[in-house]
């Protein structure tokens, strides 16, 4: 059993990595280059972000690809969010960056060009640091977009480049790579070779059924969250149990 976070955020640093250094826990950080050298922010977070600047006023926005309607209660803060992020989801980045840009335009909001405060990467010397520590620190592409979504050019260039970036930081180790977002949707099975070009030594999805290790570019996590007993259940091996029981299982190969 490992745990594995994902994404390059600081508070990873200042948060998790002492309890599980603490408690010799294997953990592997999944990071996004570019996020962590400051080359970009993630856009759940400038959509979070927008969201806090919504117009006070009573009003309906039609922003494109999804409408929204001010002003936004706190109990109805998360519901748009993970709404909106949905939609967002399914949309190609071109599009959602423009949709956010016009959303900043609308409510005349400045959505500035490095992560702001609570939105920060990891840095590369905290990388260091941990890596020294015991910590694996795992590729995540170099700006996150779901590969099954880009072109074969763009998806080798993500692979590749966050592979080169994370040698060249952090020194030649044996890494293993993480596909963004991860579900069967966002990536395709001839980017298992890329993947295996950038010399990473396998992979992991973000889905699971009775599948585990078995596929080495493609193996499953069970998901956590804030839910304590949705947690142990996935660290225990109970939700395991369930999906062999059940013969949960995806027929895709991906190796
Ligand atoms: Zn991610």
């Amino acid at each position: 059993m490992a745990i594995t976070v994902d994404d390059g955020y600081q508070d990873f640093y200042s948060i998790a990595w002492p309890i599980l250094k603490k408690y010799g826990v294997p953990a592997t950080f999944y990071v996004t280059t570019g996020f962590v050298s400051g080359d970009l922010w993630l856009w759940p977070d400038q959509l979070r972000y927008l969201l806090t600047k919504a117009p006070k006023s009573q009003a309906t926005f039609d922003l494109g690809l999804f409408h929204i309607q001010t002003p936004l209660s706190a109990d109805d803060f998360e519901s748009e969010f993970w709404r909106i992020n949905q939609i967002l989801l399914m949309a190609d980045d071109a599009e959602k960056l423009e949709c956010l840009a016009s959303m900043a335009r609308t409510w005349q909001v400045e959505l500035p060009k490095c992560p702001p405060e609570g939105f920060e990467p990891v840095t590369w010397d905290q990388l260091k640091e941990m890596q020294a520590e015991g910590l694996e620190v795992g590729g995540h592409t170099v700006t996150h977009p779901s590969l099954a979504r880009v072109s074969s050019e763009q998806a080798r260039n993500e692979i590749l480049g966050c592979g080169k970036m994370l040698e060249k930081m952090l020194g030649n180790v044996t890494r293993s790579f993480c596909y963004p977002n991860g579900t069967p949707d966002d990536f395709v099975g001839e980017q298992v070779q890329f993947v295996r070009d950038a010399g990473f030594s396998c992979a992991v999805v973000a889905f699971a059924d009775d599948g585990e290790h078995r596929q080495r570019y493609a193996m499953r996590r069970h998901a956590s969250s804030s839910d304590q007993f949705q947690f142990l259940k996935a660290v225990s091996g109970i939700e395991l149990l369930g999906m062999k029981f059940r013969g949960h299982h995806l027929e895709t190969r991906y190796d």
